[in-house]
Order: structure tokens, then sequence, then C-alpha cells
């Protein structure tokens, strides 16, 4: 796969850009797409610029601001707030079929720069009601975009099957751990590294973290 090129879906997250690392190793040239759908935080997408610059990527964002009159939703909408969800209820920062939007929209690019291979950092393990994290679903779209494109795609998910604390280890093995843990953003109040702290999403990075830590000492 050395040869090859591919697209990363980016937004300058945790896990995104422990992939565009993944990326870099599997293949020849790699490109980060980011969709701008008018988060709550524009920060996110200052990261993801930032983190393509660093490295040396090339960067293409995509206008995706037609989400938000699709479904307001916590992460488009200020007025909303950011809720875990209760039981059997999907959180409210939810959007429907975002990742089959995305997905979708990183196969035509793919397609116009000649890439083949497209990687997110979708998962499973952490599923927590989003339909279109599944594995099965990423199978499925895979066909469909092969079918819709006559193009033999391969979507990449290298975090498919791994928990918090086994991403970090992958950032590590991949020489990227203080990069990943110093320059992503996760946190829903816009704040890069450790974030807030208070946030489901900070918790659930720091949850991650320290259960890697741990295992990294004992090793
Ligand atoms: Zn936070």
């Amino acid at each position: 796969m050395k040869k090859d090129k591919a697209i990363v879906v980016f937004s300058g997250g945790q896990d995104s850009t422990t992939c565009l690392f993944w990326a870099m190793k599997q293949f020849e040239e790699v490109i980060a797409v980011t969709f701008d759908y008018n988060q709550r935080h524009k920060m996110e997408i200052e990261c993801a610029k930032n983190i393509t610059k660093e490295l040396g990527i090339k960067h293409h964002i995509l206008d995706m601001s037609l989400l938000n009159q699709l479904a307001p939703n916590a992460l488009t909408r200020d007025n909303i707030p950011v809720k875990a969800g209760e039981e059997g209820e999907l959180p409210s920062t939810f959007v429907p079929g975002r990742n089959l939007l995305f997905l979708s929209f990183a196969g035509v690019l793919a397609n116009q720069v000649g890439a083949k291979h497209i990687v997110t950092g979708v998962c499973e393990t952490d599923f927590s009601g989003y339909p279109d994290c599944r594995d099965i679903f990423i199978k499925s779209l895979n066909v469909t975009l092969n079918l819709s494109m006559d193009y033999q795609f391969v979507i990449h998910t290298p975090l498919m099957w791994l928990n918090k604390a086994e991403t970090w280890k992958l950032a590590d093995e991949l020489g990227a751990f203080d990069f990943v843990r110093e320059k992503t953003l996760t946190c829903y109040n816009g704040i890069i590294a450790d974030g807030c702290g208070e946030c489901p999403a900070c918790k659930l990075r720091r949850k991650g973290l320290e259960d890697y830590l741990k295992i990294r000492k004992e090793l």
C-alpha cells in the first residue's frame, strides 16, 4: 500500500489525528479532509489546520453547513446543551447520518484526486448509539461507494475495535503520543489538549488516557 494515496477524514480530534499518523505510515501520500458544519467551536477547524500544517499534509476543508439546516443539535447550536444520552436514548451530540454524508463526500473527493483509500476513526467499541459508526455500516457503505462510482475504494477503520486506552496505545506505537496529547481537540468546550475536564468528551478522553498510562507503567 506504500505507493498509494489515501484520504483521511480529519476533525483535529484524538481519534482522527491517530488515524492521520496511522495513514502516514501506510501510504505514500496522505490528504486530510475536514468538514465545516458550523461546529459550535471554530477552534476545531483551526486545530485541524494547525495539525496538518505542522505535519506537512495537504488539507481540504469542505463546507457542510447544510447539515445544520437538516439536523440542529448540540454540536452546531449554542442553545442546545451537550448532555449524555439517557438509557436507550441518543446523546444530544447526535447528527443522524453524519458519517454517511462525510464518508460519501470523502469518497467523491478521493475519486477526484485518484485516491482509493479512505481512512476514518469511527469506532464500534465505544458505540454510544451512533448507527453509522458500526462496522457493518462501513462495510455496506464501502460496497455502495464502489458501485456508485465504479471504483475500488477501500475504507480503513484502524480504531474500529479499540477502546480509548488502546487508541492511546496505538498513538504511542506510532510515535505520536505526545503530539496527540498536546495538539488535538476533543473537548466540547473548545479547549485543546487535556480540555476543560468537565464535559463528557473530556471525561472519556481522560479515562482512556489514565487506563493507558497504568498499562504503560506496567510494561
Ligand atoms: Zn471538555
